[in-house]
């Protein structure tokens, strides 16, 4: 109790009893949420093999052991599976919170269960930050600005999301673990910085995963027709993922900027071009095939990421083709296939 308290600092430092020192820290101790995931696991990578002591946690609801095995001997690396839905304690000095579905498949499967993992999970991680004084990185995302009238985006723009969509959960979740973050460090101090990502995509993407670039590659190399939704024109700019990873660990190292930084690449491509450069890289005999739109879908997205690359030095170096090609081995190798069968 307080009195306690008074008493212990009324002693003189001979007569104080002996204390344990506490330990002193030799490493960065890293917690990375959501890292068996397909960012997650590539940013795990790149901490453990800085020196920092990682733990990645994860409840493998689209995460997969295979994606940090290579990890699992190492000795600043450790697994823990838990659902950031649920408080934990540990003692970590920096916070990456990518914990969330990011798949449209995947996050409209269980639409409660995503925007819970979205607020209540970055309700605890901020709450674990808080305790220990660590640094908090929230991974938000290009959908907070949702089917955007401002085009390309920057980070002051507000968006113009649908709040009772299918993408609700998703979109409504990463605004509102953005409300929460900026909350914390305004009522309490807490140290935080935020980054928006831009659509990614490289290797160890869920073979399930359903987005477009990942569906692509695996229908080409399968030779099934690349399924276009809607009628194709809509656009999306593609990320390698090395380039986001650089661009994580440039905010979270910044002692100056909280954010929010757009993390993309400017470069932009309709469905239909995707689908071209796809049919050149992979397999050029893959066909397209027409599908209905899901409903709700941004009709452009395009990064302004002039604040990222002045403030930060950060910007892309990956360009579309060239990632693509990074992708496919990877892909061949769990999809087991040897070479393209063509007919
Ligand atoms: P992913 O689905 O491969 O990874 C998400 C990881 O979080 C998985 O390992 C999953 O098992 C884990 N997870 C999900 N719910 C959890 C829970 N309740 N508790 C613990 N772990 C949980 O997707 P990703 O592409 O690697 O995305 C990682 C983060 O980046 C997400 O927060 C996502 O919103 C964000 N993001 C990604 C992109 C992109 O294009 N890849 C774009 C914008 C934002
Ligand atoms: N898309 C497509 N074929 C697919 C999957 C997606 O044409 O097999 C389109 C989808 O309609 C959207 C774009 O590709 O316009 C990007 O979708 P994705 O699910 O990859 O990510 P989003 O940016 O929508 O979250």
């Amino acid at each position: 109790g307080p009195s306690k308290r008074k008493g212990g600092s009324e002693m003189t430092g001979e007569e104080r009893p002996a204390i344990k020192a506490k330990p002193r820290v030799e490493k960065n101790r890293v917690l990375v949420t959501g890292g068996a995931g397909f960012v997650g696991s590539h940013l795990c990578d790149y901490l453990v093999a800085r020196g920092d002591h990682v733990i990645c946690m994860d409840n493998f609801f689209t995460g997969s052991k295979d994606n940090i095995a290579h990890l699992l001997d190492k000795e600043n690396f450790e697994l823990i599976r838990h659902d950031v839905v649920e408080p934990i304690l540990l003692e970590v000095d920096q916070i990456f919170h990518l914990a969330c579905p990011a798949s449209p498949v995947h996050y409209k499967y269980n639409p409660i269960k995503t925007i819970k993992t979205s607020f209540i999970g970055t309700m605890n991680m901020l709450g674990l930050a808080k305790r220990c004084r660590a640094r908090f990185l929230i991974s938000s995302t290009s959908e907070v600005y949702g089917d955007p009238l401002q085009h390309p985006q920057t980070e002051e723009y507000w968006g113009n999301v649908n709040p009772i969509g299918e993408r609700s959960c998703y979109d409504e979740g990463k605004r509102a673990a953005e409300c929460l973050t900026m909350d914390y460090h305004r009522e309490h101090g807490q140290e935080v910085r935020i980054v928006r990502i831009f659509n990614t995509y490289g290797p160890r993407m869920a073979l399930d995963d359903g987005r477009v670039v990942s569906n692509f590659v695996s229908q080409a190399l399968k030779n099934e027709p690349l399924t276009l939704f809607g009628d194709g024109k809509q656009t999306r700019s593609f990320q390698y993922v090395s380039d986001l990873v650089e661009g994580m660990v440039s905010v979270m190292d910044n002692d100056e900027h909280i954010g929010p930084f757009n993390i993309g690449n400017p470069g932009e491509f309709t469905m239909i071009e995707l689908a071209e450069m796809v049919k050149k890289v992979v397999n050029p005999s893959a066909e397209l095939m027409w599908m209905e739109n899901t409903a709700d879908d941004p009709s452009r997205r395009r990064p302004d990421i002039t604040k990222a690359k002045t403030l930060l030095g950060w910007e892309p170096k990956i360009p579309l083709r060239e990632g693509l090609l990074k992708m496919v081995d990877d892909f061949k190798r769990r999809l087991k296939i040897d070479e393209i069968t063509s007919t």
